[in-house]
């Protein structure tokens, strides 16, 4: 029940856990810290900036995904340190840079079954500020 409370929550506000033990910003929430493998940690709220480590365009979008494609998925390293892996939008893979800084939105992700339910979710795009500079 907590596991699937973190995951809704997580869905819309970027909330990580911070380890006691070594200080680790943790993202996704896990029950054990990568870093040192012990438990107990205090939610901390992500900023939801960070920037672009590497990146990919997916042109065999998994089923709920097909109308998206292609799309770029990157490897995103956050500003507190943890890496996620999102959706990047608002954005030509051709002016898509290691190293760009982004920052998250909340989208809709997929619409699934015959009741077109729709999944919304975090992707990252430029950050505003960055593309003026
Ligand atoms: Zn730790």
């Amino acid at each position: 029940m907590a596991r699937s409370w973190r995951v809704k929550k997580q869905r819309y506000s970027l909330t990580g856990e911070l380890c006691h033990h070594c200080g680790s910003t943790v993202f996704p929430p896990r029950d054990v810290c990568p870093e040192c493998a012990k438990p107990a940690y205090d939610p901390i709220r992500l900023s939801g900036k960070g920037e672009v480590y590497s990146f990919t365009t997916v042109f065999e979008a998994p089923k709920g995904f097909d109308a998206q494609s292609p799309y770029s998925l990157a490897l995103i390293k956050l500003h507190e340190g943890p890496m996620l892996t999102a959706q990047l939008t608002d954005v030509e893979a051709k002016d898509i840079r290691i190293g760009m800084p982004v920052e998250m939105v909340t989208r809709k992700l997929s619409v699934e079954g015959d009741e077109g339910l729709i999944q919304y979710g975090y992707k990252f795009r430029p950050q505003m500020m960055a593309l003026a500079a």
